[in-house]
């Protein structure tokens, strides 16, 4: 059994002060630690109908996890870059908002998909997708996370989904992002 968290880089004050970035870059460097990450979060949960990736570094994982499954990618993207007819979702940041999108007929009712991104903070990012996944006619039938940092609220704020992360980390400073 690969140890995960000795390919996560803490990055203090980036991208701002007080922040520390968790990186995983040394992880994707690796290939039987990114491997070994995909088998591991594939356990956690049922196969899915698809796999609802959040950009950008949910891709990673999100790849890796469809392809594990046989099971449709689909991504879920910020504002503006998806071509076809899409759903959007805001959400709030520290300051201000963002959006992200879904192609409209990137799922069908009734499917029940896997949300995947590389970590939970504060949740909002989750939460908008798992909207999106909705406002299709879609469920959420879980969320998994290579990373978790708890005691920003994030599994609060998921509510009654069912929410796995490989690694937890005890933060107590502000939200940070990417
Ligand atoms: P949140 O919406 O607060 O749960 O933030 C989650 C999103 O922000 C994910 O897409 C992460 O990639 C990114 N993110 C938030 N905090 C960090 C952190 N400390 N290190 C790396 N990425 C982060």
């Amino acid at each position: 059994m690969i140890d995960l968290s000795r390919f996560i880089r803490d990055v203090p004050d980036f991208p701002r002060q007080g922040i520390v970035f968790k990186d995983i870059t040394p992880l994707l460097s690796n290939p039987a630690a990114l491997a070994e990450s995909i088998r591991l979060l594939a356990a956690r949960v049922a196969k899915p109908d698809a796999v609802v990736a959040i950009e950008s570094r949910g891709f990673v994982f999100g790849t890796g996890l469809a392809l594990h499954w046989g099971v449709p990618l689909v991504p879920a993207r910020k504002f503006g870059k998806l071509p076809g007819k899409t759903v959007r979702e805001v959400y709030s940041l520290e300051y201000g908002e963002d959006t992200l999108e879904l192609h409209a007929d990137a799922l069908r009712a009734g499917q029940r998909v896997v949300v995947v991104d590389d970590l939970l903070a504060t949740g909002g990012t989750a939460a908008a997708t798992a909207r999106l996944v909705e406002q299709l006619e879609a469920s959420v039938a879980a969320f998994l996370f290579l990373i978790e940092l708890k005691g920003l609220g994030g599994r609060a704020v998921l509510g009654s989904y069912p929410a796995e992360a490989l690694l937890a980390y005890e933060v107590a400073e502000e939200r940070p992002r990417a």
